[in-house]
């Protein structure tokens, strides 16, 4: 059985001060759901965080972190400065970082091994522009950055990997998938993973949609067989939106 695990995503927005009003307000909120939860501040903002979420169900991420372990890297977060902060996961290949900053399958794996080495949970970011799902090739999108981004690795590592399901044109655009469509590709998803390593890994892994989350539309999202869980980005930056998004079930 799948346990729901909701992510937030702030991306660039929220100093060290806006971040730890929110936060407050999602400890208070969230203390009694069942679905895991977690929020990725900006870097800056994460120590202030911390502090507010230390010893309750919210857990942090990263959003990003550097493929080297330490050296001349200007400008770069290291797994080990991660670490240090105390986070629990780490989200990898996101589109923005694909599509703003070049980010390749094959620079992103380094970071997922990386990641892994060194025992952080992995949220890996897949998905489709909207020239490719109209050239009709999601799925051949899709496998290439999953066979990319999870290379080299275990069927134990999947047990710390989760799986981002993010179409690119329904980020921050209001557009959803439908359900319906969603679920095809998480299922696809699953599909693949079973290829690359066993059933059950298959059956374990994680897979959240992302894409234009709301309160209106969480709940017929997680109705879905294969759709496990939400990466929201907009809508994590509002309490009275991301409440509802977390204790969807509740
Ligand atoms: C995201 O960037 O991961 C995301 C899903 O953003 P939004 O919820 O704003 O579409």
């Amino acid at each position: 059985m799948r346990r729901s695990y909701i992510a937030g995503n702030w991306k660039m927005n929220m100093t060290a001060s806006e971040g730890v009003v929110l936060a407050k307000e999602l400890v208070a909120a969230a203390a009694g759901c069942t679905a895991k939860v977690l929020i990725a501040p900006p870097f800056t903002t994460i120590p202030a965080v911390r502090e507010v979420v230390k010893g309750t169900n919210i857990r942090i991420g990263a959003q990003n972190m550097s493929d080297s372990e330490s050296g001349a890297h200007t400008g770069e977060i290291s797994v080990l400065m991660l670490k240090d902060l105390g986070l629990d996961a780490v989200i990898l290949g996101h589109s923005e970082r694909r599509m703003i900053y070049g980010e390749k399958d094959a620079f992103i794996n380094r970071k997922v091994k990386l990641a892994l080495a060194h025992d952080l949970e992995v949220i890996l970011c897949v998905g489709e522009t909207l020239e490719e799902r109209e050239a009709g090739t999601v799925e051949e999108v899709v496998k290439t950055q999953l066979v990319g981004g999870l290379e080299g690795l275990s069927k134990e590592d999947m047990k710390q990997v989760v799986i981002a399901y993010e179409p690119v044109w329904a980020i921050g655009t209001g557009k959803t998938a439908t359900p319906e469509d969603a679920d095809n590709v998480h299922a696809y998803i699953r599909a693949e993973i079973e290829k690359l390593f066993d059933k059950e890994a298959a059956d374990d892994v994680i897979i959240q949609y992302g894409g234009s989350v709301k309160p209106g539309n969480v709940k017929e999202l997680m109705a879905k067989e294969n759709i496990d869980g939400a990466l929201v980005g907009g809508a994590s930056l509002k309490s009275e939106l991301f409440i509802p998004i977390v204790t969807y079930d509740l």
